[in-house]
């Protein structure tokens, strides 16, 4: 607690009043732009590497950046995410939702470890929450990560906006990174698919209104990738592609 309450006076004296500001111009017409979903990893920090402030995004976290599927929603079990994408898409009118995945998930690293059905056992579910939820709400990620045999040469297919609207992804196709980091990008990209299993968003995703994009974090370099379905990839976003990327999505989001 005492980083914490050094922290709290840091801020006091260096950006509390500019944050104040920026409450005030916001005030009484808070446009958020964006829902982003990411991990609750120390490490993550999105509004620092997407440069974003106040009144900008809606941002919601949890352990391994999970959108449960719609068929978990039993009226009064819901979780978070679900009620914060109403809460965003509907209520605000937002028209994009951001999933954002990264390196070295303790998550996803958890997540590879249950392809173990010992591990996965039952007893080991009751025992552990987190198992629980990455069983429950992450299983599609790894069935399909599994699906693939370790061969990432081959394309994957997932289902985006709508079930028509599916797109190819190549994981990591210059082999870059670890096997756990490569379920990371298959679970971030699984994501798209469990949030339009919602019935509530179906109009507008069905309409083009409502757009889902996934991002993905290196926490080592800090690079910052976005998927993009044109070139079926996460691609850096750095000086080289960022007008390509940012044609891409003039072209299909807007
Ligand atoms: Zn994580």
């Amino acid at each position: 607690m005492d980083r914490i309450l050094r922290g709290i006076m840091r801020y006091r004296y260096i950006d509390r009043d500019v944050m104040v500001s920026q409450f005030k111009q916001v005030k009484n017409n808070p446009q958020p732009k964006a829902v982003f979903f990411t991990c609750m990893d120390s490490r993550m920090i999105p509004t620092r590497f997407t440069e974003t402030c106040v009144g900008d995004m809606f941002v919601v976290r949890n352990a391994g950046n999970l959108i449960p599927h719609s068929q978990h929603f039993v009226d009064e079990q819901t979780s978070c995410e679900p009620s914060a994408l109403e809460l965003g898409c509907i209520v605000n009118d937002i028209r994009h939702v951001i999933v954002c995945g990264h390196t070295d998930c303790k998550a996803m690293n958890l997540l590879y470890t249950l392809k173990d059905k010992k591990v996965a056992s039952k007893e080991n579910r009751r025992l552990s929450p987190l198992k629980s939820w990455l069983c429950t709400h992450a299983h599609s990620s790894l069935d399909k990560f599994l699906s693939m045999n370790g061969d990432f040469k081959n394309p994957m297919l997932f289902s985006a906006e709508t079930e028509l609207r599916k797109f190819v992804a190549y994981i990591d196709p210059e082999d870059k990174f670890a096997i756990e980091d490569k379920l990371s990008q298959v679970n971030t990209l699984q994501q798209l698919q469990n949030i339009a299993s919602y019935g509530f968003l179906k109009r507008r995703l069905e309409s083009h209104d409502l757009h889902l994009h996934a991002l993905w974090f290196d926490i080592y370099t800090g690079d910052v990738y976005y998927f993009s379905r044109r070139a079926k990839r996460f691609v850096i976003v750095d000086e080289n592609t960022f007008n390509s990327l940012m044609g891409e999505i003039r072209r299909y989001y807007s």
